[in-house]
């Protein structure tokens, strides 16, 4: 029987979609190897959210394609997927020759059953892609635009679940709380981040959404709601919940239902307004703080944790100084504090200079680290170089 090695970088939706991978090579028969070393065929879902994580899966390539030249031996077909095929397939075959074949990540899919190593848990994607164009982030351009994934699909893959003995599902995608809702407009920010000139606060909509607001309950709402009903399903997290599309009726939800994990994941990047602004994350640090304030009047048991960037191009020690104060007014439980790597491609890439010294960025997080994380000795993020 021939068999298969999947190696993933990154983020859980990798991972989900790794187990998506899996299920694919399951239903044509192959095996899942133990080791690379004795696959026949070689996926590398890779992430390109900073220079790091794309240095490791070309490091990867390189020590396979060395390993079977050193033993004489045919190199197994190496498949390279995930948020790297964003450079473009000469570039990457350029830049890994020993890459066999380039797998488009969109071309995955919802529908195929995943392979699963947890047995109680399971990872559910219900969308896919981001239309909000931060401006150093590659998902948008790696991922594509944001599509919802069909209710009806998600409550079977769910109610399976739950017949097989799961009892605990987390909802995942970039904007969680966004899914299903009807669309203003697709390209708008996209094309404003092409050209630095036209990169204005006045170009800017007060809010990052970029769905009208749903009349009646909305759409997350009504699938939390959903997914709650299903016997044996006992407690529901989603992540990414992002500030904007975070309705009043999602924190009633949350209130009124006990199913619904009290860890809300909810990125900041900055407490600084101009660091923000030059984010375009499309929201201050005072939005923010009223949304924690609301969800906690409701939900007074709900914990807080946080992505931030620090050494964002151009952040003065007072912006900086924002977040840390931001960080002890908010009091996140966990937080991943990243320190700026510029993106071939994005908006923050063409428009800004990397112009914190990596010095400068290590003190910074070392500092909200220290704040954020000190008494998270197990789930405490690992420092990213
Ligand atoms: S919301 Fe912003 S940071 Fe999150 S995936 Fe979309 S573009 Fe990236």
């Amino acid at each position: 029987m021939p068999s298969y090695f999947i190696h993933t970088f990154g983020c859980q939706s990798n991972k989900s979609d790794s187990e998506r991978i899996a299920g694919d090579y399951a239903a044509r028969g192959y095996t899942e190897a133990r080791s690379w070393k004795l696959a026949d065929e070689i996926v590398i879902n890779t992430c390109a959210i900073r220079e790091s994580a794309e240095q490791r899966a070309r490091h990867l390539v390189f020590i396979i394609a060395k390993f079977f030249a050193d033993q004489g031996k045919q190199k197994p077909k190496i498949i390279l997927t995930g948020c790297m095929v964003h450079h473009g397939y000469d570039q990457l075959y350029k830049m890994m020759p020993g890459i066999d074949e380039i797998l488009p990540i969109n071309e995955v899919g919802f529908n195929q059953s995943a392979v699963r190593k947890e047995k109680t848990h399971a990872w559910i994607p219900i969308s896919a892609g981001c239309n909000s164009f931060c401006t150093y982030c590659i998902v948008p351009y790696s991922r594509g635009r944001e599509q919802s994934r069909a209710q009806d699909e998600i409550l079977t893959e769910v109610r399976d679940l739950a017949q097989k003995g799961y009892s605990e599902v987390t909802l995942l995608g970039q904007n969680v709380n966004s899914w299903g809702l009807e669309k203003v407009g697709i390209g708008f920010r996209k094309l404003l981040m092409s050209h630095k000139e036209t990169f204005s606060r006045e170009n800017i909509p007060d809010n990052q959404s970029q769905y009208l607001k749903p009349k009646g309950t909305p759409p997350f709402v009504r699938l939390l709601q959903e997914i709650s009903k299903i016997d044996g399903i006992e407690k529901i997290r989603f992540m990414t919940s992002n500030p904007w599309d975070f309705h009043e009726e999602l924190i009633d939800e949350i209130a009124k239902n006990k199913k619904i994990d009290r860890f809300l994941h909810l990125p900041i990047q900055s407490g600084s307004n101009s660091v923000l602004y030059r984010m375009n994350r499309g929201y201050t640090r005072e939005d923010y703080l009223n949304l924690i304030e609301r969800i906690r009047a409701k939900v007074p048991d709900a914990v807080f944790g946080s992505d931030i960037i620090v050494g964002f191009p151009d952040e003065t020690d007072a912006e900086f100084e924002d977040t840390v104060d931001l960080a002890k007014k908010v009091g996140w439980k966990v937080a991943f504090v990243a320190m700026y790597s510029p993106r071939p491609g994005t908006a923050s890439w063409r428009i800004y200079t990397d112009n914190i010294p990596h010095t400068v960025k290590k003190k910074r997080w070392e500092i909200l680290d220290q704040i954020i994380n000190k008494d998270n000795l197990v789930i405490r993020p690992k420092v990213v170089k």
